[in-house]
């Protein structure tokens, strides 16, 4: 990891990234001060960090060692694999919650690795129960209902179907009640009532056992949401979790790609697969290397923007594989050469705008971010 708050870095460090067609900086202090935040917002309840998808693109095995610098103890992942590497990187006694359940014949691994499943279905509920069985002992566990997401988690008719709680949750040291809110980006919206009355009914099932319903954009919402622990994912990283409001959290990527060529080409010319565009006058483009192979969406063809000196400069043409177009004609020419890094996300361009940009969110963006980039992992301290 390169730690820029301490000094100068190693020559090495340096030479790789001169020769990098694109950086990637991931600010830890930022994803740091934004726990931070979150754990200011969330009142009383532990703040969890979602881990899963390499730490939403922004690397796992930095993301979350500076989390548990911050007091974090709890964490998610979607996938077995990904909580069996997260357990190397975090403190035995951390807790580490496997959102994705036990797939049959798993029990062993999450017993290996010491990870807790979310229980999401029957099916999940009974592997779980007869590793217990197998192994005598109460093992822990997450319960997952479904408040109306349709997505995970266990249904009314489920819940009927496996008879009393108290009965199965015998075999079990049941952690955390869990749900997922599917609307808590927009706070008005009468989902969030909705699955958090149905929460309160299907609570007073499971007496004494702590309860999860919140993501990043409910820590938002009114504290009742919050319950005993929030799971925030995407605020951490910078996302704006109530995309109607001012965003509160800091932003934690910094990506710059370099100009590979310069070209002046005259009225008339086509520029990029498919001509695409056309140059209306003499323009100059500018080609960087950075393509939708390295998470530049494609649908950022014509669309998006870079800027060059905190100037922006707007796509020209379809992004290719592994290099994007610019229009670059308002850049005075001597500060355009092959070799500079134009700006793709940072000060001026934030995630969620490149992803308003592209027709999605920015979670996508962020998990889509490439492995051919130069990355480098600020943390002051
Ligand atoms: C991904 C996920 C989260 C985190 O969501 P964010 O919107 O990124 O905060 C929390 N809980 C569950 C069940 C998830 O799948």
């Amino acid at each position: 990891m390169t730690r820029t708050g301490h000094g100068a870095q190693a020559p090495q460090e340096d030479l790789a990234a001169a020769r990098a067609g694109a950086l990637l900086d991931i600010d830890l202090d930022a994803i740091r001060a934004n726990y931070r935040l979150l754990r200011a917002r969330a009142g009383g309840a532990e703040v969890a960090g979602v881990m899963k998808a390499d730490a939403y693109g922004l690397g796992m095995a930095q993301v979350a060692p500076a989390l548990v610098l911050e007091g974090c103890r709890t964490f998610f992942t979607a996938h077995l694999d990904e909580g069996i590497r997260l357990r190397a990187l975090v403190p035995a006694s951390s807790t580490i919650y496997v959102l994705h359940g036990p797939m049959p014949g798993t029990a062993p691994d999450f017993l290996a690795h010491d990870l807790v499943p979310v229980l999401n279905d029957p099916g999940q509920v009974h592997e779980w129960t007869g590793a217990a069985r197998a192994s005598r002992r109460r093992l822990p566990a997450a319960i997952q209902v479904d408040t109306g997401m349709s997505r995970m988690g266990l249904s009314p008719a489920d819940l009927a179907g496996l008879g009393a709680p108290a009965d199965w949750l015998a075999a079990l040291q049941p952690r955390l009640l869990m749900s997922h809110l599917a609307c808590a980006d927009v706070p008005g919206h009468p989902m969030n009532a909705a699955q958090r009355a149905r929460f309160e009914e299907l609570r007073a099932l499971f007496p004494g056992v702590p309860c999860s319903l919140a993501n990043s954009s409910a820590v938002f919402l009114d504290p009742a949401f919050h319950y005993d622990l929030v799971r925030p994912g995407a605020a951490l990283y910078g996302i704006n979790p109530q995309p109607e409001q001012p965003n509160p959290l800091r932003q934690a990527v910094s990506l710059r790609a370099r100009i590979v060529q310069v070209r002046d080409v005259a009225d008339g010319a086509a520029v990029g697969y498919g001509a695409r565009w056309i140059a209306e006058g003499p323009r100059r483009i500018a080609t960087i290397a950075i393509g939708y192979a390295d998470g530049w969406l494609r649908a950022l063809t014509n669309r998006g923007f870079a800027f060059v000196d905190g100037v922006r400069v707007p796509v020209a043409g379809t992004v290719s594989m592994d290099s994007v177009t610019l229009d670059v004609s308002a850049i005075p020419r001597e500060r355009i050469a092959a070799g500079l890094a134009v700006e793709l996300l940072g000060p001026h361009q934030h995630v969620d705008e490149v992803a308003a940009q592209a027709g999605t969110i920015g979670y996508e963006v962020l998990t889509r971010l490439g492995s051919r980039f130069h990355r480098r992992y600020r943390m002051a301290g």
